[in-house]
């Protein structure tokens, strides 16, 4: 299907970023059935779309007739043939869970038409293997939104093995006429772009502190103020929720290796309910105050492992081509908010240095 051609989207699961994705699409002016398993669910997520348009006319982003034809193009449904039966894009947003989604796809594969393309928001799990369950692993491609979709630039647009060139380019187009910026993963690989980045970071941060190396406070000072990242290490983990990070890390350590073994500082942490900002407590508690962190107390060692890190993941994408440093850069900078991105940044730093370090 061309990108001209669509006009009907079926958006599937009215949560945190389904909705949001039914929201951007009406913007676009595509016509939309949002899904959910009842009722209740799917109200809720339309009641979060008027809310979140009323907002934007609120601030004079859009007018109120813009807000207003948005929200009648939006059809909240529970069955299913009827939300996707004349869909020609089909974006899945249900929860993160491999038998969940592959139930999805086997009863939606039965309703829509035979040209629809579906696309899935997963963050992390394989976008081949629930291709496989589809009758079209051609037409199946990754479609990874940021949250929330109505303000994050960033599409990421991920080939699985089975994944037509015509699909990608067919959902890059359809992600620009809502205003987005794709950025093309090539391949299906463990974290995408942006979580292959900031997962293992998180990762490294937490080993530096259980090592007794440097304390919370230093490693997130560094982040912030050093390096110029927007939010510290253990800040970012604690707002992205410590669980969804260490989930994502468990899948890289089991498809990428034993340099992603999870540090047990974060099992502990999601042993103990510690999440982060939704539970009101992770690593900072949001109870008392949240995240202080200090804006003197960084380090050049601690700097020094953090970037090498970093550096590795960007050498790794690269090195399995999965992305080139220019894509990389862009989709960090867009989809995670760092000023330069990190193959930029690890050329600044110098190679050679943050190579020994990895060495060490
Ligand atoms: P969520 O729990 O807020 O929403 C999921 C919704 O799907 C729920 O309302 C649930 O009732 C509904 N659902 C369950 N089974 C369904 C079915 N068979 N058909 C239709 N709806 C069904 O979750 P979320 O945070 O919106 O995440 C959805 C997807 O987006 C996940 O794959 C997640 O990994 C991905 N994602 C999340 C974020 C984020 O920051 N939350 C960012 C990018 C991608």
């Amino acid at each position: 299907m061309d990108s001209e051609e669509i006009e009907r989207i079926a958006v599937l699961g009215a949560g945190n970023m389904g909705h949001g994705i039914a929201e951007v699409a009406a913007l676009a002016g595509y016509t939309v059935t949002m899904r959910d398993i009842n009722e209740e669910f799917v109200q809720n997520g339309y009641d979060q779309i008027e809310w979140s348009l009323d907002k934007l006319a609120e601030k004079d982003q859009i007018s109120r007739g813009e807000a207003d034809s948005a929200l009648d193009r939006v059809t909240p449904v529970v069955d299913l043939s009827e939300a996707v039966g004349d869909a020609d894009v089909v974006i899945e947003a249900v929860p993160e869970k491999m038998d969940i989604k592959k139930e999805v796809y086997r009863e939606v594969a039965e309703h829509a038409p035979s040209e629809a393309i579906f696309a899935t928001n997963t963050s992390s799990l394989s976008i081949t293997e629930l291709s496989e369950v589809s009758d079209r692993p051609e037409q199946f491609c990754g479609m990874h939104f940021f949250n929330p979709p109505v303000r994050m630039q960033l599409v990421e647009v991920i080939s699985g093995a089975h994944t037509a060139d015509d699909t990608l380019d067919t959902i890059e187009a359809l992600a620009e006429s809502m205003g987005k910026t794709p950025v093309r993963v090539r391949k299906d690989s463990p974290g995408f772009i942006v979580n292959r980045i900031l997962v293992p970071l998180m990762n490294e941060a937490a080993w530096i502190v259980r090592g007794d190396d440097a304390t919370v406070a230093e490693v997130d000072s560094t982040t912030k103020f050093d390096l110029g990242l927007p939010m510290g290490s253990f800040e970012l983990a604690d707002q992205v929720g410590i669980d969804v990070g260490y989930h994502v890390l468990e899948y890289m350590h089991q498809e990428l290796g034993d340099a992603y073994r999870p540090c047990p500082l974060l099992a502990e942490k999601v042993e103990a309910e510690n999440l982060g900002k939704k539970t009101g407590k992770g690593f900072y508690d949001y109870e008392n105050g949240g995240a202080d962190i200090p804006t003197d107390a960084g380090r050049d060692d601690v700097a020094e492992r953090l970037l090498a890190v970093v550096a590795n993941e960007v050498a790794g994408l690269v090195d399995a081509d999965v992305a080139d440093p220019d894509a990389i850069d862009q989709a960090v900078k867009l989809g995670a908010g760092f000023p330069d991105g990190p193959a930029k940044m690890a050329d600044d730093h110098g190679l050679e240095s943050l190579v020994e370090t990895l060495d060490e």
